[in-house]
C-alpha cells in the first residue's frame, strides 16, 4: 500500500529521501510543494522527472473536495463540508474576527463521546482522521477562501484526545516553519475531558490552549449530559486540568454551555466557582444550539447573566461566547448530519438517546 506522504514530518521525509539516495534538499522541496497544497507530484517542477515518478510509485498525497459550503449572511462565517479520498464527509468552519481568522477543524468522523447535546456523536465513531486529514482542512479552506489563518481551534466533529497520536502530528505539521507556521500559541484544543490523555499531553509541553468542555460542575448534572463522566469525574479531571498548568504554565479554559434547567442553577454557578478557586482558568460561557434531534433548550438571557455575575464577584474570569453562523448549521455535526440525511444515509438509523432516558 502506498504511503500518505503529507501525513510524514519534515524529519520522516528527509530519512525517507536519504534512504533513497536523495539530495537533503528534495525533502525540504516537496515538504513546501505539499503545505501549499499541490495536489500531484506531476506539479512539482523543481524535481527531476524520475524522482517524481518513483514519489507517485510509493507515496500518495490527499485532497479533499468541497461537498457543502455555506457562508452566513450575518458574519461572513463559512462552513465547508470536505468530501475525504473514502468517500467520508467533515466539517470545517472558518470564522472572521478583527485580528484575523480562525479555522475549526474536526478531528473524527463522528464521535464516540455520546454527549448528550451535541450534534457530532448522534450517528458514533466512522473513524479517526489522519493527521494529513486535519492539515487539509486548514491547508484548502485558505486556499479556497483566500484567507490568511492565524488561529486554529480544534472544536470541530470528534474527540481529539481519542485521536492523540495523529493529532500530535498534525500539530508538528501545521506549526513547522516551512509549511502553514501556525504558532502554538494560536492554536486551541477542545476536549470533552480524558483525563488521562491531558497527562499525556502536558508532558509534551506544547504552548497551545486547552479548552475543556466542562458543562457543569457536579457529578450528577455532568453525568447526566456527558458519559464521559463516569470514567472521568468532575474532581479527577478538574486535578488533571491543575497538573495541566503546573507543567506547561497554560492557562486552561473552561467551556461551559448553558442548558435550561440542566447546567444554569445559581448553585451550580456557585460550586462551579469554589471549584475554580485558585485555578488559572477562564471559563466560556456559551447558551445551547439546539439540535433537532435533541430536547434541550439554551438558558434564557437572564440566567446566563447571573451565571456569568456569580463567577466575576467569586473571583472567576467568566465571558459569554458570541455566536457566529447561527444561520448556517455551523455548530458541531449539523451539516454533515442534515447533509447525510439529504443523501438518505441516515434514514434507518436509530437515535442513540431520547430525553428522558
Ligand atoms: N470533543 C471535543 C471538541 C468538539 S466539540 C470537546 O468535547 O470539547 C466543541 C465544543 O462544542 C465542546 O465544548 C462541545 O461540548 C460544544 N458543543 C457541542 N454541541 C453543542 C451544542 N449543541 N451547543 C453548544 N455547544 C455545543
Amino acid at each position: 500500500m502506498k504511503q500518505d506522504i503529507k501525513s510524514m514530518t519534515l524529519p520522516e521525509l528527509s530519512a525517507a529521501m536519504r534512504a533513497a539516495g536523495e539530495p537533503a534538499f528534495r525533502a525540504r522541496q516537496i515538504f513546501v510543494w505539499l503545505h501549499r497544497g499541490a495536489a500531484s507530484f506531476e506539479e512539482m517542477s523543481d524535481l527531476p522527472k524520475d524522482l517524481r515518478n518513483r514519489l507517485a510509485d510509493s507515496y500518495t498525497i490527499t485532497v479533499p473536495t468541497i461537498a457543502r459550503k455555506q457562508r452566513s449572511r450575518r458574519d461572513g462565517t463559512v462552513k465547508y463540508l470536505w468530501r475525504l479520498a473514502d468517500g467520508n464527509c467533515v466539517e470545517t468552519v472558518l470564522m472572521r474576527y478583527h485580528h484575523g481568522s480562525t479555522v475549526c477543524i474536526s478531528s473524527e468522523v463522528g464521535c464516540a463521546m455520546g454527549c448528550r447535546f451535541c450534534a457530532s456523536t448522534l450517528g458514533g465513531l466512522v473513524r479517526r482522521l489522519t493527521a494529513s486529514e486535519m492539515l487539509d482542512q486548514v491547508l484548502f479552506t485558505a486556499l479556497d477562501d483566500g484567507a490568511a489563518v492565524s488561529n486554529i481551534v480544534l472544536m470541530g466533529i470528534g474527540e481529539p484526545l481519542d485521536n492523540l497520536e495523529n493529532v500530535l502530528r498534525f500539530l508538528e505539521l501545521v506549526n513547522s516553519p516551512e509549511g502553514m507556521n501556525i504558532g502554538m500559541r494560536h492554536i486551541s484544543l477542545s476536549t470533552c475531558g480524558l483525563a488521562d490523555k491531558i497527562d499525556v499531553l502536558a508532558q509534551k509541553k506544547l504552548q497551545l490552549t486547552l479548552s475543556v468542555s466542562l458543562h457543569a460542575p457536579d457529578d450528577a448534572s455532568r453525568g447526566a449530559i456527558m458519559p464521559v463522566n463516569r470514567k472521568f469525574p468532575v474532581d479527577t479531571l478538574l486535578d488533571a486540568c491543575r497538573r495541566y498548568f503546573e507543567i506547561t504554565g497554560r492557562r486552561v479554559s473552561f467551556e461551559y454551555t448553558m442548558i435550561d434547567g440542566v447546567s444554569d442553577r445559581e448553585e451550580q454557578a456557585q460550586l462551579l466557582a469554589s471549584k475554580l478557586r485558585g485555578m488559572a482558568a477562564h471559563v466560556n460561557l456559551i447558551p445551547l444550539n439546539a439540535v433537532r434531534e435533541r430536547d434541550l433548550r439554551p438558558s434564557s438571557r437572564q440566567a446566563v447573566q447571573r451565571f456569568q455575575q456569580i463567577l466575576e464577584r467569586r473571583g472567576v474570569t467568566a465571558t459569554v461566547r458570541r455566536s457566529l453562523g447561527g444561520d448556517i448549521d455551523a455548530s458541531c455535526g449539523q451539516l454533515r448530519r442534515n447533509y447525510l440525511e439529504d443523501s438518505n444515509v441516515m434514514a434507518k438509523e436509530e437515535p442513540l438517546w431520547t430525553h428522558g432516558d
